[in-house]
């Protein structure tokens, strides 16, 4: 069977559908709803390296500034070969509306590199990082826009980039978020995606009436996000029974051993190398699979139309970013199977990043459990303005979550005179 016309969105188009039936929803006028729809700016850099074999590589990169009404540009830099200017523009829209749903005083952005920075020495990948950063560093800056980790960077890219932004305009830690503890990041950022998710998701289970405890979990990737999750959700006792990665994944009903997950990850390995009891699963079979919770943690659209009618797990919550095509959206809105939306359930990290980006204001640091306290505080206020808002309007988690964002968002505009 050919997939359902509405698969093959582009991922800006899918996002820009989800923001349609919002501004429907909310009644907002189609004139306006077209400025929230696109973005300010977006702009593509060449980004050349001399390879150290002697080969030249001409990289393409992106910044997408989608809205700034509520503050600075804010959101991540994505290093992979589908990075191209339609993902970073879905995802530049997507930080718009997590910005505001978590009601931070940030805009959304994002950034991508071409690249495959699997294929690249950590020479090569700081020598492109740095010309990526000069090349951005008219855009970007601690009151203007403020890149941060995403999938393929982390902690060692953004105090490459911060370093490079620094040597044009002075020391300048709070332009990036997310950078490593030892040079102005912030205790607790590192894990706040992941941690947040399951704060998330125990807010769900109070709210619902069920525990967490004995729940079993599949979780589809194992980067930072996924292994957070991972690691939070054992703590809690809920039993993880699937994960995957790129190299594969594995099951084990009575729960995996996480500790053992996080090492092989730690090693360079993958899932499949862990020293755990578990037997080899299908990484599609993972997303199907019978569960109580599956978190999609790895990269966009992985359910659509061609699965969505096979999901078997009571509650889906996004710890990617746009994992869920909106085909899929509407089979599994039908299904009764709820979805905890990308915009709130991966909300911890720019959350993180505020946090992170107010110390260096102010030069100051924060002990992790005051950051772990005010991340939990943040995220469950968010989530009960959302189920109070899927509840009154009688719609689901995304739809109540976009409404919310979307009305802010509007609110700034306005108040700014931009429309
Ligand atoms: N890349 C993360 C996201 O998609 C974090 C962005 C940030 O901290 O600015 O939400």
């Amino acid at each position: 069977m050919p997939p359902a016309a509405t698969d093959e969105l582009t991922p800006d188009a899918a996002v820009r559908r989800y923001v349609d039936a919002a501004a429907r929803l909310v009644g907002l006028e189609p004139d306006v709803a077209e400025v929230l729809e696109s973005s300010y700016r977006e702009i593509s850099v060449q980004v050349p390296l001399r390879r150290e074999d002697g080969s030249l590589l001409v990289a393409r990169g992106y910044r997408v500034q989608h809205n700034g009404a509520r503050g600075p540009y804010k959101g991540g830099l994505r290093y992979h070969p589908a990075a191209d200017l339609s993902e970073v523009r879905a995802l530049a829209s997507l930080m718009t509306w997590k910005t505001a749903l978590l009601d931070l005083p940030f805009g959304g952005a994002k950034g991508g590199l071409q690249i495959d920075p699997a294929e690249l020495t950590p020479t090569e990948l700081q020598a492109l990082t740095r010309r990526f950063a000069l090349s951005l560093s008219h855009l970007v800056g601690v009151y203007r826009d403020i890149p941060a980790p995403d999938v393929g960077t982390n902690g060692q890219v953004m105090a490459w980039f911060m370093d490079a932004y620094s040597s044009r305009n002075g020391y300048s830690p709070g332009v990036v978020t997310g950078k490593p503890v030892d040079l102005g990041g912030a205790p607790g950022r590192e894990a706040a995606t992941g941690r947040g998710l399951v704060y998330i998701l125990s807010a769900t289970a109070r709210r619902g009436g069920w525990e967490l405890a004995g729940k079993r979990v599949a979780i589809q990737g194992f980067g930072n996000v996924g292994s957070w999750v991972a690691r939070e959700l054992a703590e809690l006792g809920a039993r993880v029974v699937a994960v995957g990665d790129v190299g594969g994944a594995v099951t084990h009903d009575a729960g995996l051993d996480v500790a053992a997950l996080v090492a092989a990850a730690r090693a360079g390995g993958s899932v499949v190398d862990a020293d755990t009891p578990h037997d080899k699963l299908d990484p599609a079979e993972l997303l199907t699979m019978e569960c109580d919770v599956l978190v999609p943690a790895a990269l966009g659209n992985c359910i659509t139309a061609g699965n969505a009618d096979q999901i078997r797990a009571s509650l889906i919550v996004e710890g990617a970013n746009h994992p869920v095509t909106p085909a899929a959206d509407a089979i599994l809105a039908d299904r009764g199977i709820p979805v905890i939306p990308d915009i709130l359930a991966n909300g911890g990290g720019v959350t993180g990043s505020y946090f992170e980006w107010t110390q260096n204001i102010q030069q100051f640091q924060w002990p992790e459990e005051r950051f772990n306290e005010e991340l939990r505080g943040r995220l469950e206020r968010a989530y009960d303005a959302v189920a109070d808002a899927a509840e009154q309007r009688g719609c689901p988690y995304r739809l109540a979550a976009y409404a919310i964002a979307l009305e802010r968002v509007v609110n700034a505009v306005r108040l700014r005179g931009y429309v």
